[in-house]
């Protein structure tokens, strides 16, 4: 029996098949524009060759039947019928403060998941079209929904409260939530397995970097701060988002600009980040080789990312009253080796000394600190489609 991973985005769906013996990925595949013309979906079944068909699918309803159609299907096919899925395990974008684990889909959960629609509105509805299409076509098979703010809910007040009227946060629940959770807790406890460490006596500090990214502190096996807030824009510079940024130059940039509300937002989602300081691009290697040839908003947006990276590290450091490890991960974490090291000389001060052989190795989970080093500094590919299988098997049993 395999267990099928699914993850709904807005306008896309994405999904795995996976063995859970093995943990081989047996078939992969995206779904994009759902809802909007040319839509198209890239397969890839074990063995096989990618392929990429465009087909209309209004809703992600329709892409859930395509799905079943190219895993079952000669010759994409790789399963006879969908009654070798053991278990269908659903990232869902926000659980607001009713999920702290992930949980077995029943009715229950599908009507607090749709309470949560209000907290993450392209993201939520879309994960519930996902899960009901999918219970239509399996509907013996049970299922399971892993949310990405799960594992920051032991959060404590302190971190996640703004300094909002408190009544906001009682009508409405507006707070700080975090995001990538799935990321995070898969992540840090691999460092603690990597370091042959006990998980619940380590603070750790995880750096999600890529073209979203996040930073966390865990200590004790718990999540104690993170820096995307309540919404994914909060904190690091990203790609093409803004992260921190005074709400004041918001009303001056709207008075000035003449922008309505979501179009400022809109520039802060979609504008802003290394794209917006750079001009050059939202992908890191772009910005890097126009840095290397004397682009100066290039290397402002490299060294403005940074510099950001390694404030979060040192506020986590105090908040946790010091790190352990520190764990890189995502797109840039895992392969940009310079930006890793950039960051650790900025935090020599910790008594973090990088081995510069082991930093330049790509692709697998390394130790890139020194013997000497006070802080433990590894590389940790992150995996959130296997961490979901993993999540579902437990809960499905
Ligand atoms: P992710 O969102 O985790 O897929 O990460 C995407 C980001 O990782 C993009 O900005 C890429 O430019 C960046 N990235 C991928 N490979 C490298 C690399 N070798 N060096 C620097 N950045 C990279």
């Amino acid at each position: 029996m395999y267990t099928l991973v699914i993850n709904c985005g807005s306008s896309s769906l994405k999904f795995q098949l996976i063995n859970p013996e093995s943990e081989e990925v047996m078939a992969i595949g995206l779904c994009e524009r759902i809802g909007i013309e040319e839509s198209k979906v890239t397969y890839q079944k074990k063995g096989g060759e990618k392929s990429v068909l465009l087909a209309p699918m209004p809703t992600h309803k329709e892409a859930v039947i395509i799905m079943q159609k190219l895993l079952t299907d000669e010759p994409s096919g790789i399963i006879k019928s969908l009654k070798e899925v053991g278990a269908v395990g659903h990232r869902v974008a926000h659980g607001g403060e009713i999920f702290t684990s992930s949980a077995l889909i029943t009715e229950e959960t599908l009507k607090a998941i749709e309470e949560c629609c209000a907290l993450a509105p392209l993201h939520n509805p879309a994960s519930l079209t996902g899960i009901r299409a999918c219970m239509e076509l399996m509907p013996e098979t049970p299922m399971v929904a892993v949310f990405d703010t799960a594992f920051h809910q032991t959060m404590p007040e302190s971190s996640y409260l703004y300094g909002l009227p408190y009544e906001y946060y009682e009508k409405y629940k507006v707070r700080k939530y975090g995001f990538h959770g799935t990321s995070h807790s898969y992540v840090s406890k691999r460092a603690a397995e990597y370091l042959n460490r006990d998980y619940e006596a380590m603070k750790i500090v995880v750096c999600h970097l890529g073209n979203g990214s996040s930073i966390s502190a865990v200590k004790n096996g718990a999540s104690v701060d993170t820096s995307m807030g309540f919404t994914p824009l909060e904190g690091l510079l990203m790609g093409t988002r803004s992260g921190d940024v005074d709400p004041g130059a918001m009303q001056f940039l709207m008075n000035k600009e003449n922008l309505t509300i979501d179009e400022m937002l809109d520039v802060l989602n979609r504008k802003s980040g290394v794209l917006g300081i750079s001009g050059v691009s939202s992908d890191f290697r772009d910005i890097m080789k126009a840095a290397a040839e004397g682009n100066h908003r290039a290397q402002a947006a490299l060294d403005t990312f940074t510099y950001r990276v390694v404030k979060y590290i040192g506020a986590y450091a105090a908040a946790m009253g010091g790190i352990d490890a520190i764990v890189f991960t995502a797109g840039v974490g895992e392969n940009d080796g310079e930006m890793r090291k950039k960051i650790c000389h900025q935090l020599a001060f910790l008594g973090i000394d990088v081995n510069d052989e082991a930093n330049a190795k790509r692709g697998s989970e390394q130790l890139i600190s020194t013997a000497d080093s006070k802080v433990a500094v590894l590389v940790i590919p992150t995996n959130e489609e296997l961490a979901i299988a993993r999540e579902t098997i437990a809960l499905v049993g």
